[in-house]
C-alpha cells in the first residue's frame, strides 16, 4: 500500500527583491496512515514551507509531493490545517465557528452536525456552544479550532506550531488534549514544532531538519515504554530523556556546522 504522504527529493527556493532564498534542499520522507510525525528544526529553516507544499498551496521546483500516490494538487484527499493562531471569529458563537468550514463547503448535514456536537461534548466544550470566543480560555479555543478542522473529516492533519502562542502550563495541557484527541480519532498528523519535548511526547517519529535551506538531518522513531500513550504519560517514560538528549545534540551539531 502507498504511504498516505510521500515527499520525493523536494527542492524549493523563494524569489524576492533581494534575490533567491533557497528554502528546501532534497527533502524526502514518508508518512504512513495513522502515524503521528513531528518535524523539528531551527526557526526559519523551512518547516512551514513543507506544510504549505503538502496542503498544495505552493508547488516545488523539483521533486514531488504525493498523497496516496497521487500528486498533491490532483489528490482529492482532504488535508486539514491548524495554525498557531486559532482564527476563531468573535462575531460568531463557538458553535457557529466550529460549523464554519462545513458551511463554506456546503456540507452541513444532520449527521455531520451530530458528529460535531459529539466532538464538542467529548472534549469538554458541550456547554459552551453559544459562547463567544473571547469568553473561552486559550486551551478551549485551541480545542475548538481542532474540532472545526476535524468537522471536515480530514484524512491528514497539518499542525503548524499550534501551541506556541500559549503559556507553558496551558501549552502542556492543550498539547495533551490535542494529542489525545488526534490519537483517539485515529488521524494521521504532521506536527511542526521547535519544542523537542513536545515532539517526543506527541510523535511516533521525529524528523530533524537542518538550518535553512532545510535538509533532513535525521529521523528518530520514538518508542516509549508506557502502557497507555498520551503526551502527558510519554513525558514520564524512562526513555524520554535519552531521546531528548539525542535530538538536542543533533540540532546543535547542525548549528555548529
Ligand atoms: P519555518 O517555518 O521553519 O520558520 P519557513 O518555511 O516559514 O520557516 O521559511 C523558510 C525560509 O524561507 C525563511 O528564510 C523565510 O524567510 C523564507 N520565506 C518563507 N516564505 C517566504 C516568501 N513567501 N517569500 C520569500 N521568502 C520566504
Ligand atoms: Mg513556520
Amino acid at each position: 500500500m502507498d504511504p498516505i504522504l510521500e515527499l520525493k527529493d523536494i527542492c524549493l527556493s523563494y524569489h524576492s527583491m533581494e534575490g533567491e532564498i533557497p528554502a528546501l534542499s532534497h527533502i524526502s520522507f514518508t508518512v504512513e496512515k495513522g502515524e503521528f510525525v513531528a518535524l523539528v528544526g531551527p526557526s526559519g529553516c523551512g518547516k512551514s514551507t513543507i506544510l504549505n507544499l503538502i496542503a498544495g498551496l505552493i508547488t516545488p521546483e523539483g521533486g514531488s509531493v504525493l498523497l496516496e500516490g497521487k500528486p498533491a494538487q490532483e489528490s482529492d484527499l482532504y488535508v486539514g490545517y491548524m495554525l498557531q493562531k486559532d482564527h476563531l471569529f468573535e462575531w460568531r458563537t463557538l458553535w457557529q465557528n466550529v460549523m464554519l468550514g462545513l458551511e463554506i463547503q456546503k456540507k452541513v448535514t444532520p449527521e455531520r452536525k451530530a458528529r460535531v456536537m459529539q466532538l464538542l461534548e467529548d472534549y469538554g466544550l458541550g456547554g459552551f456552544r453559544d459562547v463567544r470566543p473571547s469568553q473561552l480560555s486559550g486551551g478551549m479555543r485551541q480545542r475548538a479550532a481542532l474540532i472545526r478542522t476535524l468537522a471536515l473529516d480530514p484524512a491528514f492533519l497539518l499542525l503548524d506550531e499550534p501551541f506556541s502562542a500559549l503559556d507553558y502550563q496551558t501549552r502542556l495541557k492543550v498539547s495533551d488534549d490535542i494529542g489525545t484527541i488526534i490519537r483517539r480519532e485515529q488521524r494521521t498528523a504532521l506536527l511542526v514544532t521547535h519544542d523537542i519535548s513536545e515532539a517526543i511526547s506527541m510523535a511516533d517519529r521525529v524528523i530533524i531538519l537542518t538550518a535553512g535551506p532545510a535538509r533532513i538531518q535525521k529521523e528518530v522513531p520514538i518508542r516509549l515504554s508506557v502502557s497507555e500513550r498520551t503526551p502527558m504519560s510519554s513525558r514520564s517514560a524512562p526513555e524520554f530523556k535519552t531521546y531528548f538528549n539525542e535530538i538536542w545534540k543533533e540540532l546543535n551539531t547542525d548549528a555548529q556546522a
